[in-house]
């Protein structure tokens, strides 16, 4: 592990203690620190860091930039304005639905630089930053976390903390020695993206194939993306989906090859797809265990992911600033945060990942997408509900018959979000 970044010391104590500095962790410590609390941002990395993403702001994304204080981030930013969907010989372009009540538009920041700059943020507003430093273990007392254990350079350290903020990511190791489990019966991800330089880096559009095939053209059940990046490249990656009973055993690097040259004449690609790099993405709130007496899992940690587009970093800061609002309120955690998570995003997660899981299927797919994308109605609804812009205030019919879909998926499903 690289070393810390010199200064960082490692202190004994504090009121809150984040672990994982990625826009969940950075978002958080940001909002505590601001409150006044003593926080301390721990991170095993080293920043700024890579965190391998398809680096898409959707208008979600973008306001909780906003509500963040971080505005600023996103001048000179793309100013995206909705998808072009492509697959089955047709394309649609769809301006984001409802975006306006979002601020209108999404953008695209590579994840090295958004990350390292909410970060950079977070210690501005008073949070102690400690890199370089991983977190192994929590000694617990009565079902309260006393102190969580460290380690630096081969050298192990106690942190004791009032509260601690769980942040670390899909595989989340302290939380699963907390206690969380993540359960695959219903649809995860697994994703690859890359980079390649683009002479369309300043399209206001984001790019999305729905009809993804191997080199050997067989039809797999997930999307291809093209997120222009306004620097002169382009984020290019394919996402498929994958359950327990249909895991996805394809090998991804030759499909976002084989992607990047199928999209290369259109998006003026001008340098084959680099830096390519794969992950598995729980979603949907597929986690139990994601809270204890004074802890909570927010992000990734808790499987906070969209269930039909692996799309998280929305939520990674809106959990973020719940997670903080939780602590002012002296609740017991253990209980009142995953009942505010399914509150939140329950019925919606049940129905995406039923959805997902249908996708695995393999007829489904050619059946709903041939002619689903040849319907500019049907592909709005898709782009809303993809772009995570259905919220509980809203009450047009699409809305509504999405929430009701996910109560009765609540209601049959042996295992609701975050239980
Ligand atoms: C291929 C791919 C493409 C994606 N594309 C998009 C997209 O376009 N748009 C979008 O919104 N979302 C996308 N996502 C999802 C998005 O990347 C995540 O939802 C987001 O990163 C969640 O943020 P987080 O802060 O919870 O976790 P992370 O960003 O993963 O941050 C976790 C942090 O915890 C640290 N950490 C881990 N373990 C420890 C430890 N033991 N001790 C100390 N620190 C630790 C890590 O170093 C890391 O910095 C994609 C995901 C993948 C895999």
């Amino acid at each position: 592990m690289t070393s810390a970044t010199p200064g960082e010391a490692i202190p004994d104590s504090t009121d809150l203690l984040v672990v994982g500095a990625g826009p969940a962790g950075a978002a958080a410590a940001a909002q505590a620190a601001a409150r006044g609390s003593d926080v301390v941002l721990l991170d095993a990395a080293v920043f700024p860091r890579d965190k391998t993403c398809g680096d898409g702001l959707t208008p979600r994304a973008v306001a909780g930039l906003h509500r963040l204080g971080m505005a600023d981030l996103l001048d000179g930013r793309p100013r995206i304005r909705g998808l072009e969907l492509h697959g089955w010989g047709a394309s649609q372009r769809v301006a984001w639905p409802g975006a306006h009540r979002f601020g209108g538009y999404g953008s695209a920041i590579a994840r090295t630089e958004l990350d390292d700059a909410i970060r950079r943020f977070a210690v501005g507003r008073g949070a102690r930053m400690v890199s370089g430093t991983k977190a192994v273990g929590a000694q617990l007392i009565g079902g309260r976390i006393e102190s969580v254990t460290v380690t630096r350079d081969g050298e192990r350290h106690q942190i004791r903390a009032r509260d601690v903020i769980v942040a670390d990511g899909v595989r989340s190791a302290l939380g699963k020695s907390l206690g969380r489990q993540w359960h695959r019966n219903t649809a995860y991800g697994v994703a690859a993206r890359s980079y390649a330089a683009s002479a369309k880096s300043d399209h206001e559009w984001m790019g999305s194939h729905l009809e993804l095939r191997d080199p050997e053209g067989g039809l797999l059940p997930g999307y291809g993306w093209v997120f222009p990046l306004g620097d002169g490249t382009v984020n290019v990656g394919v996402g498929a989906l994958a359950t327990a009973k249909r895991p996805a055993s394809m090998a991804l690097r030759p499909i976002v090859e084989h992607y990047a040259r199928m999209v290369s004449d259109d998006w003026r690609l001008t340098s084959p797809p680099q830096r390519v790099a794969s992950a598995l993405l729980p979603m949907g709130g597929a986690v139990s265990g994601v809270a204890g007496a004074n802890w909570m899992l927010i992000g990734d940690a808790a499987a906070c992911v969209n269930p039909l587009n692996g799309e998280g970093i929305d939520y990674a800061i809106e959990t973020a600033a719940m997670a903080v609002e939780m602590l002012a309120s002296e609740t017991d955690y253990a209980t009142a945060w995953p009942a505010l998570l399914r509150a939140e995003y329950g019925t919606a997660f049940a129905a995406a990942r039923r959805a997902a899981g249908l996708l695995t299927v393999p007829q489904t797919v050619p059946v709903l997408g041939r002619p689903g994308i040849r319907s500019a109605k049907l592909m709005s609804t898709v782009v809303r509900v993809m772009g995570n812009l259905l919220t509980a205030d809203d009450a047009d019919l699409i809305a509504r018959a999405w929430r009701s879909a996910g109560r009765v998926t609540s209601a049959l499903e042996e295992r609701p979000p975050f239980s």
